[in-house]
């Protein structure tokens, strides 16, 4: 995004901010950021908005419909619940449709709303923000006092705060990193490596250590630079953003030109008293009043900051707002342009081919094929038989009593051993013979059409082939 063509950085040097991210140093040493306590309209707004994002994601494993899981993602075992509903490895047209509408809507949102997403529902920045902080500003006080209990040498009281701190951010991580295994594994599975011996579930175990150790190393100590250094969707930002995507932005027609206002001087000064407010509160440590910046997550910490200076010094809020480039440059509203225009359409065809295939989807997937090694038979007078094998996966929660019925041409079906039974989210297997006439066959092969049925209801059509002698 073009920045305003002038000097607007005050972190360390000019354009610091050009040549390496903020909570680096030019040694590429990492600098701590201890940002201050935010507060505001919009912190207690995401505050609340976390709240419950948090309490959808801690009570999801825990949900169930119709006594199944709401979302169980078992990548191991390659078994899925969504909303109830089971998909297998053989719905995988589904999931990269899922996949693409997803990405697309992801990158529609961001040309539109910029980073909203990290700001508000990212889980990085809730767990981050909302509760590793807060718990960080409850035992280790404000940004100063966390900076003078840094330096401080080692005594009772350091001691003290560093031990239950993380010790509580080792038990959250372990909450955590459980409520993410319970998405893959399932509660009743965690519940059991939660309750059994180690030695009955050695794996288990050490996916659960890892999974709490990597959570306490990122939000303990790796922290924003997962944003800036690790996440894709922030490196996707720069070619993502354009001049009209609404991001957190300082309004620099207004705040310059900026300083504190000194008496009797003659200086023209914009709204901006450079009081490093914004400054403080950022948890990645960088000045939003040099533009659009990869390590922006458009937290609203620097608003929130800047509103109270602005009501203390009876100025109208918003010097740094939710806003686009040029909505700032011009005074221009949000508009959509043809790249919006050509993102939601493809989104919109996305989702409505992915309900289509959602609703069409078939209860069983049915597998016929006939006998491997064998050849026709001629039985009777001019008629013909073939052997099928057929391997059915019944993808619901139901036991499911099947009926082949032979749609195309005219013929016989006759199972072999019986009918076949498919327990749910099982597979079964059966056998039978397609008996024809002689008369209707087409050379060598001869294309069938052959129904799935359970009771009345038809489950989905197969086709296949019939092998008969050369003509
Ligand atoms: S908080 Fe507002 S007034 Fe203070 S430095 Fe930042 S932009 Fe300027
Ligand atoms: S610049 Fe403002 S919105 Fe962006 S990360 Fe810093 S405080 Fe948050």
């Amino acid at each position: 995004m073009a920045q305003p063509d002038r000097n607007l950085t005050n972190i360390d040097a000019p354009s610091a901010y050009r040549d390496r991210i903020a909570s680096i140093d030019e040694d590429g040493k990492r600098k701590w950021v201890f940002p201050r306590k935010p507060s505001g309209r919009f912190y207690n707004a995401r505050t609340w908005f976390s709240y419950l994002l948090l309490a959808i994601m801690f009570s999801g494993p825990f949900i169930t419909i119709n006594s199944r899981p709401f979302l169980l993602l078992n990548i191991i075992e390659r078994k899925f619940i969504i909303l109830g509903m089971a998909f297998w490895p053989q719905d995988s047209f589904i999931f990269v449709l899922a996949t693409l509408t997803f990405v697309v809507g992801i990158l529609l949102f961001t040309v539109i709303y910029g980073r909203l997403f990290c700001g508000w529902a990212c889980p990085q920045t809730i767990f981050m923000e909302m509760v590793f902080r807060k718990i960080e500003y409850l035992i280790d006080g404000n940004a100063n006092k966390q900076r003078k209990l840094k330096a401080q040498a080692w005594n009772a009281e350091k001691v003290f705060k560093r031990v239950l701190k993380h010790a509580i951010f080792w038990v959250l991580s372990f909450i955590i990193g459980n409520t993410f295994l319970a998405y893959i594994i399932g509660k009743d599975e965690l519940f059991q490596i939660i309750t059994a011996p180690v030695s009955e579930h050695v794996g288990g175990f050490t996916i659960m250590v890892l999974f709490t150790t990597m959570f306490y190393y990122v939000y303990a100590f790796f922290r924003e630079q997962i944003c800036t250094q690790i996440c894709p969707y922030g490196r996707l930002q720069s070619v993502l953003l354009d001049d009209k995507s609404i991001v957190v932005a300082y309004d620099f027609n207004r705040g310059e030109q900026r300083g504190k206002p000194k008496k009797n001087s003659i200086e023209e000064l914009g709204d901006c008293i450079d009081c490093n407010q914004c400054v403080e509160v950022c948890p990645t440590g960088i000045d939003i009043r040099n533009g659009t910046q990869l390590e922006c997550v458009n937290c609203t910490a620097c608003i929130d900051a800047c509103d109270n200076v602005m009501d203390k010094v009876k100025k109208p809020r918003g010097l740094i707002r939710y806003d686009s480039f040029n909505g700032i440059r011009t005074g221009e509203t949000f508009g959509l342009n043809f790249r919006n225009i050509g993102y939601s359409a493809i989104l919109i065809a996305l989702i409505f081919f992915f309900f289509l295939l959602l609703v069409s989807r078939s209860d069983v997937e049915s597998t016929i094929l006939r006998s491997y090694g064998t050849m026709y038979q001629e039985v009777g007078q001019n008629h013909f038989t073939n052997l099928y094998t057929v391997k059915v996966l019944n993808k619901t929660f139901n036991d499911l009593p099947l009926r082949l019925e032979l749609l195309e041409p005219e013929g016989t079906l006759t199972m072999v051993g019986g009918a076949i039974k498919v327990s749910g989210q099982d597979k079964s297997e059966g056998a039978f013979f397609v008996d024809l006439s002689g008369d209707i066959l087409d050379g060598t092969e001869t294309k069938l059409k052959i129904a799935v049925h359970s009771g009345d209801r038809l489950l989905e059509t197969v086709k296949t082939s019939f092998m008969g002698p050369r003509k």
